[in-house]
């Protein structure tokens, strides 16, 4: 058999210590694919699958991508989940003697994306890493894209479940595992199919002790054990450690980017699981996965990324601290209050761009010199910001006015060097300013002079040796020459060197003109060096400011964040609420913030709300479907969310007591990736609350036991009622919503039950929503009249109302009366059309049709007449 080329040997050589990755092999302009990595690129980019000679008698199965547009292709890939391994020219192919060295430079995986262009703007993007040993979990999260790394532990009676809700507070794109976490059968598919995000199983000696120490010692000195602080867990160092090692290994450069890890703690958090996330529509819609529609939606009037993220990240972990909070609440307050203040800081902050994915580029060494003129211009804005804010009196802002470092030497450093419009590349010159570098102007000078310099020697030549018509030239072979016909070949001075004879003249140079020769012919690639060298080292420099460039990136974020919260209190005629600790949640005209900004042609109405520890902590809530129950329930979950990220509340008045968290039950979802029916889903849900709520919870229960026969579903929905109203079991604040109307009763059983249901106006067959809450029972579900506005067919809901009639007669025996009334059923279906015509009739409001419409109606009621 014939050998591999020595390119394909390479190849293979690189190839084996990168199994898992696709790898991109640099050759030339390209990246490309071999063997089964080009079959499986081909397919996913859908690329043409080519051959490449590789010594052997078939050729190999490439495919390839151009090198200056790769990245499209890398995002695509990575987003379905591979690894990328990039592999690059390591020396100047023009000098290689032989075959071109390379190297891998970076393993791109779906969690280690720093590229702004492959990334979203307004989400961080995290890969974490578990670690578990005997019921004790330590988590690592980092977003290498703007250097953020946090740490946590958990541990308590049900693991797995705190792992959950922690991965919910980062969403990561890709998750380490210890082996230990794979005895957690539910976990890997709650990472593939709930976070969706791929999962690798580290070897146990990634997370070995002494290791651990030594990375973490290494990578951040000995600042790491006062990073740490007591509540560091050894879990969370393993977990850390192992993580950092991982982008170690796929990163290679650029972790300088990872100053601090930042200890997170669990309780310092509200806790929301999944439902609750999905349920309430935080960052996105239920149904379409949209931010159209979310809270998030609602609230982000942010300016920068940097502020959309960590708003995204507030609403993502409600805080529990009243002092935390109140901070937050103050600086969102007086950016209410300060119109002026509010207008001048959005305004200085708009056009800031990402600042920390910009730093990420600069230490990584990818940053061009856009980026950097683009640093620039926040370094520009800075001073605006400062000013908006110099007078500001509430702690958190005044914090964030100190943290905002102007960084007058950069920007000095930048301004004074990079040109205004630099080109996106950063090796074909026209970056650096003239009068930076004397050597690159001279070597510019030598560029853009050539024709001066020779015509120069030209004229001092001709004067020298008195030969009028000698001449200055060029050709390929010979270089610069000097030309004198064979007329003066004898006035040549002894210095001419001669190199060519032709018929009519001869060629010669001269030291001088071999001098000016290497200066016109090298300058252009000096200067293009020279200038990148100078590039490179601004960079440098730029990246030793780290820490106080980062420290101005968060407080831009936060400001950001803050005044984004003030312009939606302001825009929407939100309060201030108190925030207490008294046990109640009191709401006076609260709304539900997205409903209200969503519905165009009618006002939302608002409601009050009295929860508290005592006689008002279970609220059932009775009334027709479509009449508002969810809406309500939603809008107190979402009130008392916004209330403890530190924003205003939509309500005219609202005392908030703190929630250690929020659970919602809510609606049909069927669970096919677990194979759970609706009821099965529901009940696990409803068990999982009982288990997992305090008595500082807020439970959101919305038509508990209705997948199942009535009986066994309103015995379910009473037990849990109890259970929930029970101080001594639960006794957690509780929205419960029925149309069991037989468990109202419930009230004049327990002290701490109410009853409330959503008013109607009934007129005749119709009702009108009046979306209001009122105290007591509802007095009937009017689920048929609602059926009706539903446009269900009459003749159905004819038959529903005799059923609904029989039934409520206690006539009970069921299948007599079905045959009974199906004979009525078929008597009025012989005159069906005379029904439809005088019901359709009767809903025509002639005072709100238009002539066409009007002319509609008829025809559809000729045609019925016809039938
Ligand atoms: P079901 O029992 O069928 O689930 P529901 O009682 O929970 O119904 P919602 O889904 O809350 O009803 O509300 C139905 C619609 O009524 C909402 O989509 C919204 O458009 C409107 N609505 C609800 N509450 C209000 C309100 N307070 N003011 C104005 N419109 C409202």
């Amino acid at each position: 058999m014939a050998e591999f080329s020595p390119m394909m040997k390479q190849y293979f050589e690189v190839k084996e210590r990168n199994k898992d990755a696709l790898l991109f092999y640099r050759v030339g302009d390209f990246y490309e694919m071999f063997f089964d990595d080009a079959i499986t690129a081909s397919k996913e980019l859908d690329l043409t699958l080519t051959g490449k000679d590789c010594g052997q008698e078939e050729r190999a199965p490439m495919c390839g991508v151009p090198f200056h547009s790769c990245e499209p292709y890398i995002a695509k890939l990575v987003q379905k989940g591979y690894k990328v391994a990039i592999c690059e020219q390591t020396e100047d192919p023009a000098k290689a003697k032989g075959l071109v060295k390379r190297d891998i430079i970076r393993v791109v995986t779906p969690g280690t994306v720093i590229e702004p262009t492959m990334l979203d703007e307004t989400q961080n993007s995290y890969i974490g890493c578990i670690y578990c040993e005997k019921g004790i979990a330590g988590l690592a999260f980092c977003d290498t894209s703007t250097g953020e790394f946090v740490a946590s532990t958990v541990k308590g009676k049900d693991i797995i479940r705190s792992i959950k809700d922690e991965l919910l507070k980062f969403s990561p794109k890709e998750i380490l595992i210890s082996t230990g976490v794979l005895s957690f059968k539910e976990l890997v598919p709650f990472l593939k199919e709930k976070i969706v995000c791929s999962v690798e199983a580290l070897d146990d000696t990634d997370f070995d002790e002494y290791n651990a120490n030594e990375t973490l010692k290494k990578h951040f000195d000995d600042a790491i054990e006062d990073m740490l602080g007591n509540s560091y867990s050894k879990e969370s160092k393993l977990a850390s450690a192992a993580l950092l090692g991982y982008l170690e290994r796929t990163q290679m450069t650029g972790l300088e980017r990872i100053t601090k890890i930042i200890p997170f703690a669990e309780s310092e958090y509200m806790s929301l699981d999944f439902s609750a996330k999905r349920n309430l529509e935080l960052t996105e819609t239920l149904h379409e996965k949209k931010r159209y529609g979310s809270l998030l939606w609602v609230l982000d009037k942010c300016e920068t990324s940097m502020g959309k993220r960590l708003l995204k990240s507030f609403i993502e972990k409600p805080l529990v601290n009243v002092g935390k909070i109140t901070r937050r609440q103050n600086a969102v307050a007086e950016l209410f209050d300060n119109v002026q203040m509010r207008i001048d800081l959005r305004d200085a902050l708009g056009g800031i761009p990402d600042i920390e994915r910009i730093m990420t580029k600069i230490v990584y060494g990818s940053a061009n010199a856009r980026d950097l003129i683009s640093l620039l211009s926040a370094f520009n804005k800075l001073p605006e910001i400062k000013e908006a804010i110099k007078n500001s009196e509430s702690t958190l802002m005044k914090e964030q006015l100190s943290e905002l470092n102007l960084l007058e030497d950069l920007k000095d450093l930048i301004e004074g060097s990079i040109v205004e419009s630099p080109p996106f590349s950063v090796r074909e010159g026209g970056i650096i300013k003239e009068g930076c570098n004397k050597e690159l102007d001279e070597l510019r000078y030598d560029m853009n002079n050539s024709a001066e310099l020779l015509s120069g020697i030209e004229s001092r030549e001709r004067e020298r040796t008195g030969i009028p018509k000698l001449k200055v030239g060029y050709n390929r072979v010979f270089g610069y020459y000097i030309e004198v016909t064979n007329l003066y070949k004898d006035s040549v001075p002894n210095d001419y060197i001669r190199k060519q004879t032709l018929t009519n003249c001869e060629r010669y140079i001269t030291e001088e003109l071999k001098e000016v020769e290497r200066r016109i012919l090298g300058a252009k690639e000096r200067s293009f060096a020279l200038e990148y060298t100078i590039f490179e080292e601004i960079r440098k420099q730029t990246a030793k400011h780290i820490e106080q460039i980062e420290s101005t990136a968060r407080a831009v974020a936060m400001l950001d964040t803050l005044a984004s919260l003030a312009q939606t209190a302001f825009d929407n005629n939100y309060c201030q609420p108190d925030i207490t600790q008294n046990g109640k949640i009191i709401i006076k005209d609260g709304r539900h913030p997205v409903v209200e900004r969503l519905l165009k042609t009618m006002p939302f109405v608002p409601n009050d709300v009295t929860l508290d520890s005592a006689e008002n902590r279970v609220a059932i809530i009775t009334g027709p479907n479509m009449a508002g129950k969810s809406t309500y329930m939603r809008s107190v979950a979402l009130i008392v969310l916004m209330a403890q990220i530190g924003s205003f509340v939509p309500a005219k008045s609202a005392e908030i007591s703190i929630c250690d968290s929020i659970f919602t039950r809510i609606g049909a979802s069927d669970d096919m990736t677990t194979g759970q029916s609706t009821f099965m889903v529901e009940m696990n849900e409803v068990a999982y609350i009982l288990k997992n709520a305090t008595k500082d919870s807020l439970l959101i229960l919305d038509e508990i036991g209705r997948g199942t026969s009535t009986f066994d579903g309103m015995s379910i929905a009473r037990a849990v009622l109890e259970f929930v109203a029970d101080k001594k079991k639960l006794g957690a604040k509780t929205l419960f919503a029925t149309h069991y109307h037989e468990l109202t009763v419930l009230e004049d059983n327990l002290d701490s039950v109410k009853n409330y249901n959503i008013a109607v106006k009934k007129r005749g067959d119709d009702i009108t929503f009046l979306r209001r809450i009122v105290r007591g029972a509802a007095d009937d579900s009017y689920g048929v009249e609602v059926a009706k506005l539903a446009g269900l067919p009459a003749s159905v809901i004819n038959r529903a109302k005799l059923v609904l009639k029989e039934l409520e007669c206690g006539k009970n025996d069921a299948p007599k009366k079905q045959a009974e009334s199906e004979e009525t059923e078929e008597q009025l279906s012989l005159v069906p059309e005379a029904d439809e015509i005088r019901e359709m009739l009767r809903s025509t409001d002639i005072n709100t049709l238009t002539p066409i419409e009007a002319m509609n109606v008829l025809v559809k009621l000729i045609a019925l007449a016809e039938k």
